[in-house]
């Protein structure tokens, strides 16, 4: 970036215009080095993931959740089942019931309790076994997440040290362009403005030779004639783009 003109120079307001359009064309660039920061790029990217994640997340501990509490349905009714299996030895060893077909009937339900049992810790097993594939694959994506989460941070932080920068920077080619503007004529500004809008950011170029500036292309003998009789202060334009030519 080169040094701003110092203010009040003894230039004619066509040439204090070309210092403006320098200028302009600086800060464009810094506007869009700023928009286009390829961290900016790169956090869209990761944040993207991060929703990816999050929602793989959810889905993965619903799943996860939902074993748990088959497993802790399974396990309370485990207990339930040791508690009354214990129950009914107790009583058949407590000699209170002694009639051989009470006996033989609580010998059969406690046959019937031990089956339940047995199908009640299979299935715990395999809940179990479900389960611990589901657990790592949460915590993987645990660990995903906040690998994601650092990097996120530190993008913003490269970003935000960026922007200052350029903020910086920009605010001094501001300064600069101010300076520059106030010679030129409010009228001249007005066209300048117009035309940079409508042509890419360029409304003020330097006739070269016999080209333009702004559009390259050569202006004809005729062109090039009546610009040279122009007054000194008349504002010139190019025949093919019609930006202003300062001479
Ligand atoms: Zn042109």
């Amino acid at each position: 970036m080169g040094p701003a003109a110092p203010p009040g120079t003894d230039v004619d307001d066509l040439h204090a215009l070309l210092t403006v359009q320098e200028r302009d064309t600086q800060a464009d660039q810094l506007r869009h080095r700023r928009a286009h920061l390829p961290e900016r790029a790169r956090l869209d990217v990761v944040a993207t993931e991060l929703a990816n994640v999050e929602a793989e997340g959810a889905a993965v501990t619903a799943e996860r959740d939902e074993l748990a509490r088959r497993q802790a349905e399974l396990e309370a009714e485990l207990a339930d089942l040791e508690r009354r299996t214990a129950d009914l030895d107790r009583r058949m060893r407590s000699g209170t019931v002694t009639a051989a077909r009470d006996l033989q009937a609580m010998a059969g339900q406690l046959d019937a309790m031990k089956r339940r049992r047995s199908d009640l810790e299979d299935a715990d097993l395999e809940v179990l076994d479900a389960l611990d594939p589901l657990e790592k694959r949460v915590s993987d994506l645990q660990d995903r997440w906040a690998a994601l989460d650092a990097e996120a941070g530190e993008l913003r932080a490269a970003i935000a040290a960026q922007e200052r920068v350029i903020d910086a920077q920009l605010a001094e080619v501001l300064e600069a362009r101010r300076q520059a503007a106030a010679p030129v004529r409010p009228e001249l500004m007005a066209t300048y403005e117009r035309l940079r809008q409508r042509l890419g950011g360029v409304g003020a170029a330097a006739l070269v030779g016999a080209s333009c500036g702004g559009c390259h292309l050569t202006l004809s003998a005729g062109a090039l004639d009546r610009i040279r009789r122009l007054p000194p202060d008349a504002v010139a334009t190019c025949e093919q783009c019609g930006r202003i030519l300062v001479r």
